[in-house]
């Protein structure tokens, strides 16, 4: 019951459209004493965070299944709602974009983002990753995470990039700018998949995780411009332990 209610309560974090963690339970970082390796010790809430078995991100290395999973997207484009908490900018969209996994339906809430990826692939990250945060109506989560390597400009980035100065920690809706969320998906969406966690405190367990295998593209000034905007906000990976961890056929 314990860890039911602490997804939900995220949940209602995430669907509240503002950024993680704001206005809620013990303040963290990413370094420091605050720091990630201290998650587990600054609040009792945060326990998951240092003993969970089931913890995100990790490197996708070693021992993975290779087996399709069928997903799919169903995304439309919202108008820009935009925070910047200075641990993460975050977009929240309204009801109706659609993720399917497993046969079951998600609810796009919000996209936010890290510099660098948070998942390791052989332990080297790629420069950003976008996370794209769905829940269904029973309340159980599903992030699909879209990688970004260095190429051409991406215009979606951009607007975050230009609104970025009247934008704060609390959502704002930037006048007259939509979102298209289906502007940062690959053409070919095969994904990894495992169960984890949120990779912010609580750490809540049972976040199905999808991680798209192929890149897009940002500029690297669009890239450098969201590090400026954000700090290194990767938490490092976590232990594997006896999960099954399945990657697209090659
Ligand atoms: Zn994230």
């Amino acid at each position: 019951m314990i860890k039911r209610f602490s997804i939900i309560s995220s949940i209602a974090i995430l669907a509240a459209g503002s950024a993680y963690g704001a206005g809620e339970g013990a303040g963290w970082e990413y370094d420091g004493e605050l720091g990630s390796h201290n998650w587990g010790v600054i609040s009792e809430d945060y326990g998951l965070c240092e003993h969970g078995q089931m913890q995100s991100p990790i490197d996708f290395d070693g021992p993975i299944t290779a087996a399709e999973i069928r997903v799919a997207v169903d995304w439309s484009p919202s108008p820009l709602l935009m925070s910047n908490n200075g641990k993460t900018v975050q977009v929240g969209f309204e009801q109706g974009s659609n993720f399917v996994s497993g046969g079951e339906t998600f609810n796009l809430l919000q996209v936010h983002f890290h510099t660098p990826s948070e998942h390791l692939f052989s332990n080297e990250p790629f420069p950003m990753v976008a996370h794209f945060v769905h829940a269904s109506a029973q309340g159980k989560l599903a992030v699909l995470g879209i990688l970004f390597e260095e190429g051409a400009a991406n215009p979606e980035i951009q607007k975050l990039i230009d609104a970025s100065t009247e934008v704060g920690a609390d959502p704002v809706h930037v006048e007259g700018l939509d979102f298209d969320p289906r502007a940062l998906l690959p053409n070919d969406l095969g994904v990894y998949r495992y169960m984890g966690s949120l990779t912010t405190p609580p750490c809540s367990e049972g976040v199905n995780w999808h991680v798209a295998q192929d890149a897009v593209a940002a500029h690297p000034s669009q890239i450098s411009a969201m590090i400026e905007l954000m700090g290194n906000n990767a938490r490092p990976v976590q232990s594997i332990n006896s999960r099954l961890i399945v990657a697209p056929p090659k």
